[in-house]
């Protein structure tokens, strides 16, 4: 039997995320796999928040409470904006999602982002059946926010800024943010996606939250993926003008963000210890993976988030498939259309020195 469905998704180029440790363990009959390719925290699971999903585990027979407002509540507080404009979502791709379905109209908006950015918000656009437009990055790939604005018109309903930037690490300035967000035209949003903000230095100098009461056209993306550590428990947030957060719980399906999400994110924003250790591991990794690349002759970009674009002296898919065969998986760039580059998350110091060990080797 075949089945059809609407023909926009019959051609529909699917999400390949990378592989994963037991795939690698089985494809090269490994033990050990060193995984820096998804930017995960390399520490693992916060002990509190392990304690709560423990806790928390022999409630699962129950459905989570709508919308997650204990959690939305704790967010507020930690960000200092009002919980109004706070939407919790299964991952903040369901926030990107939501905002593409329910903002912009089909057949006749547009979303623009620049070239070589995180797939999710292509596939959105293509999902919901909206013109995405790409606008070129600098020579050495900075983030092109002048060009957003001039790319910008009527029937745009969304542009896309993300800083710190995925793949390339590179961030946009407050400065940048906010004169964009004042010439884009009405009714036009800017979603600045912020997955990778805790781990800028120094912080205050980028996070656009600060512009949150000067424009109602902003909506900043945060996840609880990388710094806290819960990327398999799905939870990450948006911070809405109010009408518009209010307008998006009305129409969404209920019950996504579950419930040992809820406590386990709860749990996290409580634990600074973890929190500071897990910045301060990042910090030193990706000084250290900055200065060890470079000495191997890598160009490489320097980085505000928790991994490190460069551009490897030999061939960037040989290498990553070389680093495999070694028991390392690391991103090679060719789907974000930048087949020369690879991306490296920072691990743990070990893993960190094993990586460099096994590229020095292989280059
Ligand atoms: N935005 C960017 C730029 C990302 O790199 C990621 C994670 N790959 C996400 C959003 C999605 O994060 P989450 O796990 O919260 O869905």
């Amino acid at each position: 039997r075949e089945f059809t469905v609407r023909p926009e998704i019959m051609e529909f180029d699917p999400y390949k995320p990378g592989l994963t440790i037991e795939q690698i363990q089985a494809q090269y009959g490994l033990d050990t796999v060193i995984k820096l390719a998804s930017n995960e925290n390399p520490l693992g699971v916060s002990p509190i928040v392990q304690k709560t999903l423990d806790r928390n585990a022999a409630k699962v027979f129950r459905y989570p409470e709508n919308h997650s407002p204990r959690l939305t509540e704790a967010i507020s507080r930690h960000v200092g904006v009002p919980k109004e404009s706070i939407l919790v979502g299964n991952g903040s791709d369901e926030i990107i999602d939501m905002l593409f379905r329910m903002k912009a109209r089909p057949g006749k908006s547009n979303v623009i982002c620049y070239e070589n950015s995180f797939s999710m918000y292509r596939m959105c656009a293509k999902l919901a059946g909206v013109e995405y437009r790409e606008v070129k990055r600098g020579e050495d790939y900075e983030l092109p926010l002048d060009k957003l604005a001039e790319a910008a018109d009527e029937d745009t309903a969304m542009v896309i800024v993300t800083s710190p930037d995925n793949p390339t690490g590179l961030a946009a300035g407050i400065e940048d943010i906010s004169v964009l967000a004042g010439v884009l035209p009405k009714d036009c949003l800017l979603v600045v996606d912020e997955a990778y903000i805790d781990f800028v230095w120094p912080p205050e100098s980028y996070t656009p939250v600060q512009a949150y009461d000067k424009f109602d056209n902003l909506v900043v993306l945060r996840t609880f993926s990388k710094a806290y550590g819960l990327a398999g428990l799905r939870v990450g947030y948006g911070i809405l003008p109010q009408p518009l957060a209010a307008l998006l719980k009305n129409a969404r399906i209920p019950f996504t963000v579950n419930l040992l999400a809820e406590d386990a994110a709860i749990a996290a924003l409580e634990d600074d210890t973890f929190y500071n250790e897990t910045l301060s591991v990042v910090m030193r990794g990706r000084e250290y993976f900055t200065e060890e690349l470079r000495k191997l002759g890598c160009k490489v970009w320097p980085s505000q988030a928790n991994f490190v674009m460069f551009e490897p002296t030999k061939p960037a898919q040989s290498v990553f498939k070389a680093l495999l065969r070694k028991g390392i998986i690391v991103r090679p760039l060719a789907s974000f259309g930048l087949g020369k580059n690879i991306r490296v998350n920072v691990g743990t110091d070990a893993e960190n020195k094993q990586f460099i060990r096994t590229l020095g080797d292989i280059l």
